[in-house]
């Protein structure tokens, strides 16, 4: 078995094991009646929180007529809600680390300090980052196809993967988007976008993969290829967004769709003749060292930078090198057609 591979089997098992503790935190009765109190109170402690001020009808005690508005209503829930989970973590978690036990995480998440309001300032960042990375390499491929490589005498282009490549770009920009905003502010809707938007991507781009690897040009195949990973892809974020919001299954998914399409790259890295294949590999191998740190997750240094951050911080060089092999593919399909057709 090569490294690679065993590295790959490797991050298949423990992902199991790491993925059955995930949010041991909110499960903690002492916290979540913190919680209910916190919201029905509005204090924690001697802490009390503007935005839990509502009257017993549920309607904001003060405050002009307009400001009454149900929308408003719902955002000072959201508020009081995401600073009554925030004050509870940090007091469970002070008195937990006098009686020495280690951080854990609540609501899939480490306890973070936050920073004028972002939750988590590094993971904001490297977000944005991977986002701006996206970008780039959509529209230099963009630019690749249509101003300069040739095009077929009907005007069309010769790549035949062009348009999935151009809904990954848009999937990629909008998972890395709804995760700057996630990683900000932690409340129920941009949770359920983040995890949603990255269901979506991993699933189109196992789909991706699978076409790629497999050369599938036909239209009916490719829909026949697609259409139970989408049927699948689906239910799974209609069950997250309205049956239940499920950590550790969510993250059993991820895991399974991430590592099958890293080992489909891998193989096919390892049969193909693409001049880039090298790419391939580097991309396949980074990748999964990074997955490593998604699931070998470690508590926030000093409360900012966890092994989630440098997940997304991994993934920014990694993110070039993957548009990078993606023009050169466009590159190596199209002159391979265009001598054909001459
Ligand atoms: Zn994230």
């Amino acid at each position: 078995m090569s490294p690679s591979r065993a590295l790959l089997l490797f991050v298949a098992l423990f992902s199991l094991v790491a993925a059955l503790d995930a949010s041991a935190g909110d499960a903690d009765p002492i916290y979540r009646s913190c919680v209910e109190k916190c919201e029905s109170s509005g204090c924690v402690g001697d802490k009390c929180f503007q935005h839990c001020k509502f009257s017993s009808d549920g309607k904001p005690i003060d405050g002009p007529w307009y400001l009454q508005e149900p929308l408003y209503l719902r955002w000072k829930q959201w508020d009081c809600q995401s600073d009554c989970r925030y004050q509870c973590m940090l007091v469970r978690e002070e008195e937990r680390q006098k009686l020495g036990h280690k951080p854990v995480k609540y609501h899939g998440k480490w306890p973070f300090k936050r920073v004028d309001g972002f939750q988590e300032p590094a993971s904001v960042a490297f977000s944005a980052l991977n986002l701006a990375m996206h970008f780039h390499g959509w529209l230099s491929f963009f630019i690749l196809l249509y101003y300069k490589l040739p095009l077929r005498p009907d005007q069309r282009i010769y790549y035949e993967y062009t348009s999935l490549w151009h809904v990954y770009g848009l999937l990629s920009m909008n998972s890395w988007f709804w995760s700057a905003v996630f990683h900000s502010r932690d409340v129920d809707f941009t949770e359920k976008l983040d995890y949603s938007s990255a269901v979506a991507l991993l699933g189109f781009s196992l789909i991706l993969a699978i076409l790629r690897s497999l050369n599938v040009r036909d239209q009916a195949a490719r829909v026949m290829v697609a259409a139970p990973f989408i049927a699948f892809v689906t239910t799974h974020i209609l069950y997250l967004n309205f049956y239940k919001l499920d950590y550790g299954l969510n993250m059993k998914v991820c895991i399974a769709m991430g590592v099958a399409q890293l080992l489909i790259w891998a193989i096919w890295a390892g049969v193909t003749r693409h001049p880039s294949r090298w790419k391939l590999w580097v991309v396949v191998v980074g990748g999964a060292a990074a997955m490593l740190l998604e699931i070998y997750d470690f508590p926030p240094y000093r409360g900012y930078v966890d092994a989630h951050a440098l997940w997304h911080a991994t993934t920014i060089p990694l993110t070039y090198l993957w548009w990078s092999f993606i023009r050169d593919d466009a590159n190596f399909r199209t002159s391979a057609l265009f001598k054909k057709k001459k």
